[in-house]
């Protein structure tokens, strides 16, 4: 088994490094219920870093299911009122939310689409405005993942449930860093990286980006003022935290009403409880005219339906080939790790902070800017060795961004 000490070492990474967590400050966490050791170190470190209040919502995937079995639709297509008071009242007292993800990506096998999608718009409507709060970095926030046995199994099939858990941990103590002597400092220098990578780009401020690679010939307009983001954000309240670890990209929004071409996927993509892969989308002024998947058909054609917005781009984010969660070969069946593998575009809902002064927009000024909105915001991956990605500058200048999967540019600093 993974030791207490890693487990102690990747708690702390998650408290320092990821939401950053404050003196005096409350802490929200969102935890698999098989994770109740992992979780318990992280609320006794989160005292002893000075946390007023720990609490933990459980989440239960055994539950969720039997819940998808048996509840009414009007049960299924309505969210609690007290949870939403619940998240509601956490944000206002400008607490830190910590999200453990670590999903049976099979759950939901079986289960009626429309269900699952009318259960998803439901908690975006409901969580709207908790949402306002993480998607405009007013409180801080992080992801981060830890093995469960039905999840570590689906990545390993053939082995036992134990050694599938043990060889998931391994995987991800590798990929978060906390293999590392000092993680924290890792990430320190990591974040440079991404930092400088963002520079770059937000100083070239590419009018297009265009994408190709087999099966994909996607011209995207980004909007004039979009901002690179990548590696550390920083809250309103001016506290630096990762929301995202592992994370290895930069990203940004493309125009919502300019992206022509095809794209397609080169990761299955997770939504929900239910697989959706090998997958092509057309787009025509910014909007999905046409789709086909060889499986999971129907689960996107719900995801493309949650509303207007589903079907246009809400974030585009480059990824180099080399990254470790690329290099350790795996298919993760979980966005956090896999769209850190791999190039990656998003459908539905941009982040304002993509835009200069976006999150002070109202939706007609962000509209009127090309910035996307949605209930939906789901990442997939279309990142491969053999994409390239051309830049168009303002002058109308092209140059490569990206030559078989990994920087044409000098992200390096050498
Ligand atoms: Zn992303
Ligand atoms: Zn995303």
């Amino acid at each position: 088994m993974v030791s207490t000490k890693t487990m102690e070492k990747y708690a702390h990474l998650a408290l320092k490094t990821g939401v950053n967590l404050q003196e005096n400050q409350a802490l929200m966490i969102n935890a698999p219920i098989e994770g109740a050791d992992f979780t318990r170190i992280v609320a006794r470190k989160a005292y002893e870093m000075g946390a007023k209040d720990v609490h933990i919502n459980w989440a239960d995937d055994e539950l969720t299911r039997l819940k998808y079995e048996h509840a009414p639709d009007e049960v299924i297509g309505s969210f609690p009122e007290w949870k939403v008071k619940l998240h509601d009242t956490f944000a206002e007292d400008g607490a830190a939310v910590l999200s453990i993800k670590a999903t049976n990506p099979d759950l939901l096998k079986g289960i009626d689409s429309s269900r699952v999608a009318m259960a998803n718009k439901a908690a975006g409507e409901a969580m709207k405005n908790f949402r306002q709060y993480t998607m405009n970095d007013r409180i801080t926030w992080s992801i981060i993942s830890i093995p469960t046995g039905d999840w570590a199994q689906k990545i390993f099939p053939d082995k036992s449930r134990e050694e599938a858990v043990e060889s998931l941990w391994e995987a991800i103590v590798k990929i978060v860093r906390v293999d590392k002597d000092d993680p924290v400092a890792a990430w320190e220098e990591h974040n440079q990286t991404l930092e400088t990578a963002r520079e770059i780009l937000n100083r070239k401020k590419y009018k297009k980006l265009h994408f190709k690679a087999p099966g994909t010939d996607l011209e995207m307009e980004l909007p004039e003022g979009h901002l690179w983001k990548g590696g550390s954000a920083v809250s309103e309240q001016g506290i630096q935290f990762n929301p995202n670890m592992p994370t290895e990209e930069v990203f940004s929004m493309p125009h919502k009403y300019r992206v022509n071409g095809t794209v397609s996927s080169t990761k299955p993509l997770n939504y929900g409880g239910n697989l959706i892969d090998k997958f092509t989308l057309t787009l025509e002024d910014g909007k999905v005219v046409d789709y086909k998947a060889e499986q999971g058909e129907d689960t996107l054609k719900h995801l493309l339906d949650t509303d207007e917005g589903a079907r246009r781009l809400g974030e585009v984010a480059l990824v180099p080939n080399e990254s470790p969660v690329s290099q350790s070969g795996l298919i993760f069946y979980n966005t956090l790790y896999d769209e850190n593998a791999s190039c990656h575009i998003a459908l539905g809902k941009a982040y304002p902070t993509n835009l200069e002064g976006g999150s002070e927009m109202d939706a007609e000024t962000l509209d009127q800017h090309g910035v996307n909105d949605s209930l939906a915001h789901v990442d997939f991956m279309i990142g491969s060795e053999e994409l390239d990605i051309d830049g168009v500058l303002e002058d109308g200048t092209t140059e490569a961004v990206f030559r078989n999967g990994t920087w044409a540019l000098n992200v390096k600093g050498d």
